[in-house]
């Protein structure tokens, strides 16, 4: 392991975060941590949509040794993008990033924790367990997925790709950031009023699980044919054009309370395809996010719910308006695809961890199964 000190971290702050309050979360509850550990840090406040994308895009890296979010996901979504639009991309991508949950919809930082093998936590005690990996600085590798849009734009995701219900509820409910994360259940509930089908074409290159990964350092989006031609004969092509939701994901949880993907690990090199057939029942979908919960959904039988490990897919919705989010953030509506990158990003803090073994998380973890260290880490 590599031990560099003092580390210097850039902490962005978006002040419109989650219930408003992300400033008095940190001088609540970071502030203190990073004294008592050390970390010197320089607080941003973001100013307005787009800011830290500007600010990451045009940054001195070389005087950071990790980018820290307090947020939701929306903010990290735009410090990554910031980061790949840097013509020394390659480079500035390895940066280590770090997420602090101070949003309504706070999906890495809970399963950042969740990978760290503590039991499950919400709002400011997840915030506590992050503030402490974030001090002790250790590094892991994460996945990250392109995304091509019909306008030819390429975006980097790290967390989820939606269509239909769940991209519907993430934007409908954002009218109750206010409430923090119980805005999902809200918009789940509301949405549940007014189902909807959305009709579309679904494909995706399917994992053979004999397949050994490459982990490929450049972004070149080999598996994905041009959005204009049709998918390759390796491709699966689903035979359902009705759909209720198509949820690509690549981390465990989409919300603080919703364990989406039991097995997925930051760096497992899959995309996660769920999708939900249409002819479900109101209670039906609604059993399915209640046991999400406690990520027993895939256990409830329900035969409209398809899950898939996939490398690769392709949305041509037909439905002529509808919602697509890539991380939880709008983006333009029609035929999207995507693909995904191994471990292209480094982000603070995940499968190196032993909480088990660490006095500073005695209080916080329960025993957990041992875990080998990986190779590669490294310390901020
Ligand atoms: P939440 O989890 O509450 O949705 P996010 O971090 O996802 O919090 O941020 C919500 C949105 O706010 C994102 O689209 C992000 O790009 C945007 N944003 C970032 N900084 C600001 C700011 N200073 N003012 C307004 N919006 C901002
Ligand atoms: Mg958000």
């Amino acid at each position: 392991m590599e031990v560099r000190r003092p580390c210097r971290i850039m902490i962005l702050v978006n002040p419109q975060s989650g219930r408003g309050q992300a400033l008095q979360l940190f001088t609540g509850h970071i502030q203190g941590m990073l004294t008592e550990a050390s970390v010197p840090y320089t607080l941003v406040i973001t100013e307005h949509q787009n800011h830290a994308r500007e600010l990451v895009r045009k940054a001195d890296l070389s005087q950071w040794d990790a980018l820290v979010i307090l947020s939701g996901d929306g903010l990290l979504f735009e410090v990554i993008n910031g980061l790949m639009d840097r013509e020394d991309w390659q480079e500035a991508i390895q940066i280590p990033l770090g997420i602090l949950p101070g949003g309504s919809g706070n999906a890495l930082a809970a399963s950042v924790h969740h990978y760290s093998q503590s039991p499950p936590a919400w709002n400011e005690e997840l915030l506590l367990s992050c503030g402490f990996m974030l001090c002790k600085g250790l590094v892991g590798p994460l996945d990250l997925v392109s995304v091509h849009l019909a306008s030819k734009q390429r975006l980097f995701s790290f967390l989820s790709l939606a269509w239909g219900f769940v991209a519907d509820v993430d934007i409908e409910s954002e009218k109750y950031r206010h409430v923090g994360a119980i805005r999902f259940l809200m918009g789940t509930l509301v949405r549940l009023a007014s189902l909807r089908v959305y009709q579309g074409r679904l494909a995706y290159l399917p994992v053979k699980e004999i397949e050994s990964d490459t982990k490929t350092r450049a972004p070149v989006d080999s598996l994905l044919p041009d959005l204009e031609q049709p998918v390759p004969d390796t491709w699966t092509v689903v035979k359902e054009e009705d759909f209720v939701l198509v949820l690509a994901i690549y981390q465990s949880h989409l919300a603080e309370d919703l364990w989406t993907v039991p097995g997925a690990m930051a760096d497992d090199g899959l995309i996660h395809l769920f999708y939900v057939t249409a002819g479900i029942s109101r209670p039906a979908l609604l059993r399915l996010f209640l046991a999400m919960e406690k990520g027993g959904h895939l256990a409830c039988g329900c035969p409209h719910l398809v899950y898939e490990k996939v490398k690769a897919l392709r949305l041509e919705p037909i439905t002529p308006q509808g919602m697509i989010t890539v991380d939880g953030e709008v983006v333009e509506y029609g035929p999207v695809q995507a693909q995904i990158h191994p471990g292209i990003e480094s982000c603070v803090s995940i499968q190196e961890l032993h909480p088990s073994e660490d006095p500073a998380f005695v209080s916080t973890s329960g025993p957990g199964p041992p875990k080998t260290e990986k190779a590669g880490s490294a310390r901020l």
